[in-house]
């Protein structure tokens, strides 16, 4: 094999490439060719047979970023690729290392790994050996205080000593220990501990840490700025012997503070490796120059930086920079999926399209409206929206209060929050209810004025009975969301995931109340489970053409022709959590997440915003982001505003035919303000349409069921053809759209 792999690269990257004995940082921006050099140095180390695949130790940050480089080297170097056993992320190798020397670390190799719903069943249950008052520390307190500590590399042994001040201190330094001994009766490990356990036993024992700094000869790490304590930690030990070292990373892309990551360990490199190169990478070779410049303009608002020199490699302005001001949620969607369909109408791959969310709740609107519109799409990095266990739960309430002897609901939520009604009374009201030929429900009413079950549980199901038929009862008492909160509440599911107060059941709570603000679409519970089933159907296959959706954190790395982001709005992002809980310094974070997620766009970026957003089922009016008006205005084009009055989007220059007075130094939220952009929207003005004229074969939208074509009129009935089929539908509820 020639090594043509080094024609490809500029001066530094193949210097970089090139550089393979010693330590090597390179420091570099965005699309500058990082992951490209790592992938290519690898390559080189093969060909140039300075070692054998299996002696490489080479970490990525996603699964999917493991993969991607698997197959860009196996390109180069063919089926040597094989042999490399050890590129992953830091969790599937920390994995690997545990299950090979599970034994020493008191684990059997076939060990589980445990989410966190498990980790919080562990730990309740040690803090309730260890008397200690749930109600003043909740489990998720002694959660967060176990996961820092193994962040930082801290067995409990070497806590002890450590932050004497922090309150309950002592307690958790004992539920810490009591909790790895439980874990290890249950020959289990959770997250934390694939990376904890390989540190300690290599630091414990010396023959083992000799065994594998030989056989990692060379390290390669992509997006080194989010390594925390403890993978520092691991890398500075595996690598101290042949000191054979490469990291890559931009501290304006550390996004991952709130999980223990130190942009400094970037700033120590050159310490902790002593005569350490360090290369920088200054072209971008993916975005255009507007990209690129509002990347720059947004990332300068931050303090807190090395700064870089980074400049277009792409001759090309290409497009400016689309801020689009929305009114509300629906319409923003409805837009992105607009834009969307243009994109198909140029026969491109959607695959080089994404739509990237700061949050998962917001998925939900971006993924109803592209089911309906027929865009197909995947979602990366987590499950969809209604593929989601909290929403399952939720809808099989739902379900169920519609349709008590729906069987699969009902053993979906019998016990979901627990009430003593496990799998033992599940099988006899099953066996029960087989023998009579009827539903699960139909034979607990009979079952429970019988001895057939014990008195507790008898009990227990005479209540879930009542509550299921006290619902049922209120279905057309009480309008549906109120219904459905009223579900949640009585039935303890929401409380539930309160108690836990954990990130994770924060955002199934978000979740949930994403999925309770829709339902003010509908105008019933039944039209609102019509639609989920419709929804739910769509299945997920992964090789075609298709829209990906996904959050910004997991946009990390990857670029696209086409990149939306929407939801640009104070609270959202930057999110209102992080700049309660860390400040300025959350701020930061949020603003090199916006940094990311603009960078990863190489020809056509659009930010968007909705005015109003329902929240919890009711509009609130939000604020454009300040991330907005960060950004030069010279990289972005005039936004379209919606005219309250025409109810059209009228362009910002149309109004004003004076464009540069506007240019002058003007943010794009000041020029909002100055054209009165947030005065006086009231959402009833928009939402009918009393006068249009509607006639058969004119296109139409209907905020439910998408683009259709009219077939009939009957008065203000009109007969439609959506992409999902014929409706009838109500005029006012339609807005015509251009034939063509
Ligand atoms: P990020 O910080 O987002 O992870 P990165 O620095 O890792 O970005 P890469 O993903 O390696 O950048 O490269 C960005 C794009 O530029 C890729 O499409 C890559 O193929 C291309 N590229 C990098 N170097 C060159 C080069 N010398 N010639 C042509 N294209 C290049
Ligand atoms: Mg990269």
């Amino acid at each position: 094999m020639s090594p043509n792999y080094l024609s490809d690269l500029n001066e530094q990257q193949r210097a970089a490439v090139m550089h393979t004995e010693g330590p090597l940082l390179i420091l570099a921006g965005a699309g500058t060719g990082k992951t490209r050099v790592l992938t290519s140095r690898l390559a080189h180390i093969i060909d140039q047979k300075k070692a054998f695949p299996s002696n490489i130790l080479a970490v990525t940050f996603t699964n999917k970023a493991a993969r991607e480089m698997q197959v860009r080297i196996g390109n180069i170097i063919g089926s040597a690729i094989e042999g490399m056993n050890w590129l992953g992320t830091f969790h599937s190798i920390g994995a690997k290392l545990l299950r090979i020397h599970a034994e020493e670390a008191n684990l059997k190799s076939d060990f589980t790994i445990l989410d966190t719903d498990d980790q919080l069943k562990v730990i309740k249950e040690v803090i309730k050996i260890l008397n200690i008052d749930e109600k003043r520390f909740p489990p998720r307190y002694f959660l967060s205080q176990i996961e820092n500590w193994k962040n930082k590399g801290l067995p409990p042994e070497k806590v002890a000593n450590s932050e004497p001040d922090i309150i309950g201190h002592e307690k958790s330094v004992e539920v810490y220990s009591s909790y790895q001994k439980r874990l290890s009766r249950l020959n289990s490990a959770d997250f934390g501990d694939l990376l904890l356990l390989p540190l300690k036993l290599l630091k414990e024992n010396d023959s083992l840490l000799n065994k594998y700094q030989s056989i990692f000869s060379y390290t390669l790490v992509d997006e080194y700025q989010d390594t925390n304590s403890v993978q520092y930690l691991l890398l500075k030990l595996l690598s101290q012997r042949n000191l054979n070292i490469a990291c890559v990373g931009d501290d304006d892309q550390s996004i991952y503070g709130w999980r223990g990551a130190d942009v400094n360990n970037i700033l120590n490199f050159e310490k902790d490796f002593s005569g350490a190169k360090i290369i920088r990478l200054e072209k971008n070779y993916r975005s255009t120059k507007n990209i690129l410049g509002a990347a720059r303009s947004l990332i300068s608002n931050n303090k807190d930086r090395l700064g870089k020199e980074l400049s277009s490699y792409i001759e090309d302005d290409g497009d400016k920079v689309k801020i689009k001001s929305l009114y509300s949620a629906e319409d923003e969607a409805r837009f992105v999926s607009d834009e969307i369909d243009t994109i198909i109408s140029k026969n491109e791959n959607l695959n080089n399209t994404a739509v990237l969310v700061r949050a998962s709740f917001q998925m939900r609107e971006f993924e109803d409206r592209f089911i309906i519109n027929s865009i197909p799409y995947r979602v990366i990095g987590g499950p969809r929206f209604y593929e989601r266990q909290e929403i399952r739960d939720v809808i099989a309430y739902l379900q169920l209060v519609v349709n008590p002897n729906h069987d699969l609901k009902f053993e979906r939520v019998i016990n979901t929050p627990r009430r003593g009604l496990g799998d033992t009374t599940l099988r006899k009201i099953n066996d029960a209810a087989r023998r009579d030929n009827t539903s699960l429900y139909d034979i607990s009413k009979k079952i429970i004025d019988t001895d057939e079950l014990g008195a507790n549980p008898r009990t227990q199901l005479k209540s879930f009975i009542s509550m299921v038929d006290s619902w049922r009862e209120k279905i057309n008492k009480v309008d549906h969301i109120t219904l459905t909160e009223l579900i949640l509440e009585d039935s303890g599911y929401i409380a539930m995931w309160e108690n836990e107060k954990t990130p994770n059941s924060e955002s199934r709570i978000e979740n949930i109340k994403e999925l309770i603000g829709q339902l003010s679409e509908f105008q019933s519970l039944a039209e609102f489970l019509d639609h989920v089933s419709l929804v739910m159907d769509v299945e997920n296959d992964d090789n075609t053409s298709k829209v990906n959706l996904m959050t910004l954190h997991s946009a990390k790395g990857l670029e696209f022709d086409y990149v939306f982001m929407p939801g640009m709005e104070e609270g959202v992002f930057p999110n209102q959590r992080s700049l309660d809980e860390k400040g300025n310094t959350g701020l930061e974070e949020e603003r090199r997440l916006a940094h990311v997620g603009i960078t990863r766009a190489k020809k056509y970026l659009f930010l968007s915003y909705a005015q109003n957003r329902r929240v919890y089922g009711n509009y609130t009016q939000s604020i454009a982001s300040r991330f907005l008006s960060e950004i030069g205005f010279e990289f972005i084009e005039e936004e379209l505003i919606y005219d309250t009055y025409t109810q059209q989007y009228s362009s910002f220059s149309g109004k004003n035919n004076n464009q540069k007075n506007y240019a002058n130094g003007r943010t794009a939220l000041e020029r909002l303000q100055a054209i009165g952009h947030f005065d006086n929207l009231e959402y009833d003005d928009l939402t009918f349409n009393q006068d249009i004229n509607i006639s058969p074969n004119q296109r139409v939208f209907h905020t439910k069921f998408g683009y259709g074509t009219v077939i009939d009129c009957d008065n203000d009935r009109i007969e439609v053809e959506f992409k999902t089929g014929k409706k009838i539908v109500l005029a006012s509820y339609l807005e015509l759209v251009n034939n063509d």
